[in-house]
């Protein structure tokens, strides 16, 4: 049996080209990776290790120099590909003057929905969020957590399968990651397939079903979390007994 994997991407290179008298610089190096349909995966490494740019290479925001990347067996550089996917960007910006009800209709619309349905899935997607108390207060009063809250739920307005988060809870508190990390969880448990990066490892691997562990641009490890744990103690221990004592 084989499913459409709901991303792909092999050997993906990605070089910035030098301006300004600067050299190029090579961002990303020969990655692949896949996430199936239904897991949540996490893009994990520090920072400047190329997780957005990979990202955006994927969403069809940035081209590739080398490598293929694909959504839903749709390739990233064909705009029917962006369909299924709705995308938390590093620091999402909103308007604020708006409300967080304004802000799900304002973006609804530029989505192509109107009318009740809009309104129904605006209203659905702030209790979704447990932003509906907040629903009619200037998005400019809102806390860091709410901020992504109110992108997480802008980016599922239009009922995509695959969401791509970009540091969801980077800047945000505990508590406020907490209810970012258990919302993941839910969006999983409704089907949604989730590709999230993070610069923090324990933020994530509760949540992730499979993780890649990028450095300097380059993949450096995947699989599950338990494995890779499994592997580094193997190889510690084998440090371990071969260091003289
Ligand atoms: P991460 O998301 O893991 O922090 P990025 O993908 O944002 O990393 O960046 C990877 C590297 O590429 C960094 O060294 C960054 O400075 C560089 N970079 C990112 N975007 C550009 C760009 N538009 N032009 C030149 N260099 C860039
Ligand atoms: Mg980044």
């Amino acid at each position: 049996m084989s499913t459409t994997p709901a991303v792909s991407v092999k050997n993906l290179t990605k070089i910035f080209k030098g301006s300004l008298g600067k050299g190029a610089f090579r961002a990303v190096h020969d990655v692949s990776l896949t996430v199936e349909a239904g897991e949540v995966y996490g893009l994990i490494g520090p920072n400047g290790s190329g997780k957005s740019t990979t990202m955006k290479v994927i969403l069809g925001l940035l081209k590739a120099t080398a490598g293929e990347t694909s959504i839903f067996g749709i390739p990233s550089t064909e705009v029917a590909s962006r369909h299924s996917v709705g995308f938390l960007p590093e620091n999402p910006y909103f308007y604020k003057h708006l409300n967080g009800r304004e802000t799900l209709l304002f973006y609804g619309r530029l989505c192509g929905m109107s009318g009740a349905a809009l309104k129904s899935r605006a209203d659905e997607m702030l209790a979704l969020t447990g932003l509906e108390d907040a629903a009619t207060r200037r998005v400019g009063g809102y806390s860091k957590g709410m901020l992504q809250r109110l992108g997480l739920a802008q980016a599922l307005i239009h009922e995509p399968r695959l969401l791509v988060l970009d540091e969801p809870t980077a800047g945000v508190d505990p508590a406020g990651s907490r209810i970012i990390r258990d919302l993941i969880i839910e969006f999983r448990a409704r089907g949604i397939t989730v590709l999230v990066t993070s610069h923090l490892l324990e933020q994530m691997q509760e949540v992730c079903d499979r993780v890649g562990i990028m450095a300097h641009g380059r993949m450096v490890r995947e699989g599950r979390l338990e494995d890779l744990i499994a592997v580094e103690n193997q190889t510690e221990m084998v440090l371990e007994n071969a260091s003289p004592a």
